[in-house]
């Protein structure tokens, strides 16, 4: 296992070329942009070797039984599905912002799961190529992006049905020795500062589609692939002062980038999937469900840096014990420990698939990311709430350093006696950052929109079931378990009951 220094050290062999700001950039580890997205990935490596985390953050390969970073494992028992959601809670307390690396762990599990299934059916061979492809990301601890939104284009239609067939990914042409790729990935968390990129298709797709059902792993500087990194809300403070920033060390989200594949070859032994369209649906379903299932975990880590930091905010103003703020930090942890059971839920309804690994409970991780989408809202309003105003007021660093009027400025947010201002500037500019910037529509999007989980929860709600409870209850369908309970048939009881009742004169 690397540790988080040796990773940073990895970075620097690739040979990417990225475009950020109008500027391309090729030393990805040691551009100042990237640096707090690549200290947060680097601690999904360096907790591994803390003797504290060990039980969570490293797993045992059951290809070899090597000691491995769960971060490259599949899972193969209930405990290990807890002990990922547990990771994804420590990661997001010692980070607060995403990590970036569970999407290439979920595009693993999901692929183990799905190509079991395909070369089953179909007598194909990609469950084993895909395994010498995971025992490399296992043995040498490599970060690998899942990569699964195309752009998509009219939405309407089908991608057989686009007019630009780039607004897919989809093999171009098919060679002896392997299948060459065109088009783009959007929103790819973490990707420049990966090894490798596993792309998986984005949604169902029928026979016509069959070019774009497709499915592989790239290294990230193989030659046709181009990225753009995103922008982030106040992104170019962490250029300009750290303590404007909100967190310097770590930043917001996870640092997403187009990837841009102009005919890329892959070969044979690295492609998971190649036109078997009717796999796709499962292949989203087991992914998405996966990551859902996550939210609970990272976001609820998050809750508790937020929850630390509106108490250390009110404590700092000397309110901390006014029964307003106890009853708001109240409502912000209750709210989040409800979301850290739907993650556990998940985890401990989870089952064995045909190949072995376990999946998580996939109603109850959609579950799961739907509650997220509306409960990390709440909890940053009430983060707003207890800040205050200041947080959409402060001063730049630059002016406290102003001999003119930088202590006056200090004299104006000081608090209680014993606290140093420059640290309430620091708390209040982490709540800003984590209230108002890009976390938020992440929590809303990433691992899929609300409309898709509702898709899912609805599909899988079982609802002829819950109309036979109501009609066994209400009295229209045959209840077995009353008749036995009475000793008669329905009617007969309710008959008997009718001819007790007292007649009115
Ligand atoms: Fe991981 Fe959460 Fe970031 Fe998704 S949003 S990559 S689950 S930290």
């Amino acid at each position: 296992m690397m540790t988080g220094k040796e990773y940073i050290e990895s970075l620097r062999k690739l040979n990417l070329e990225v475009y950020f700001m109008g500027k391309k950039i090729t030393r990805v580890a040691d551009e100042p942009m990237f640096q707090p997205h690549i200290h947060t990935a680097a601690m999904t490596y360096e907790l591994a070797h803390d003797p504290e985390y060990e039980a969570i953050m490293t797993a045992h390969s059951h290809l070899d039984g090597a000691k491995i970073n769960r971060f490259t494992h599949i899972h193969h028992s209930i405990d290990d599905l807890v002990k990922k959601v547990r990771m994804m809670r420590l990661l997001g307390q010692k980070t607060g912002t995403c990590f970036q690396r569970c999407v290439g762990l979920d595009a693993l599990n999901a692929l183990y799961c799905t190509t079991y299934d395909m070369d089953q059916k179909n007598g194909t061979a990609y469950h084993q190529a895909f395994r010498v492809f995971l025992a490399q990301v296992q043995q040498k601890d490599l970060m690998s992006a899942g990569a699964m939104t195309d752009p998509r284009g009219d939405r309407s239609l089908r991608p057989s049905q686009q007019k630009n067939p780039n607004a897919y990914l989809h093999i171009s042409k098919r060679t002896k020795d392997g299948i060459i790729v065109k088009g783009a990935k959007a929103h790819i968390t973490g990707v420049i500062n990966s090894h490798e990129i596993v792309a998986l298709p984005t949604r169902a797709m029928g026979a016509d589609d069959a070019d774009f059902a497709v499915a592989f792993a790239v290294p990230v500087d193989a030659p046709g692939i181009r990225y753009i990194f995103s922008r982030q809300t106040n992104d170019s403070r962490r250029l300009e002062s750290p303590l404007d920033a909100g967190n310097p060390k770590y930043a917001i989200v996870g640092g997403e980038a187009i990837i841009v594949f102009d005919n890329v070859f892959v070969p044979w032994e690295r492609v998971f999937m190649a036109g078997e369209h009717e796999f796709c649906g499962s292949l989203v379903e087991t992914f998405a469900g996966y990551h859902r299932s996550n939210y609970g975990g990272c976001k609820v880590g998050l809750a508790d840096v937020v929850i630390g930091a509106s108490h250390w905010i009110a404590d700092a103003h000397g309110v901390a014990k006014a029964s307003h703020i106890v009853d708001k930090l109240t409502d912000m942890i209750a709210l989040a420990e409800t979301c850290w059971s739907c993650s556990l839920a998940c985890s401990y309804e989870g089952h064995k698939t045909p190949s072995g690994a376990y999946n998580i409970n996939p109603m109850l991780a959609n579950v799961t990311k739907l509650n997220i989408t509306q409960m990390v809202y709440e909890w940053m309003r009430i983060a707003q709430d207890i800040a205050g105003g200041k947080i959409i007021t402060l001063p730049a660093e630059k002016d406290l350093d102003l001999p003119e009027i930088g202590e006056i400025l200090r004299e104006c947010f000081r608090g209680k006696e014993g606290v140093a201002v420059d640290d309430i500037f620091k708390m209040l500019r982490l709540v800003e950052n984590m209230s108002v910037g890009a976390g938020l529509p992440e929590a809303m999007h990433g691992a899929g929109s609300p409309a898709a989980q509702k898709i899912m929860i609805a599909r899988r709600s079982g609802i002829e079931r819950k109309r036979q409870y109501a009609e066994t209850v209400a009295g229209i369908l045959k209840d077995e378990k009353f008749e036995t309970i009475v000793g008669m048939p329905e009617k007969e009881y309710w008959d008997d009951v009718r001819a007790k009742i007292p007649k009115k004169d």
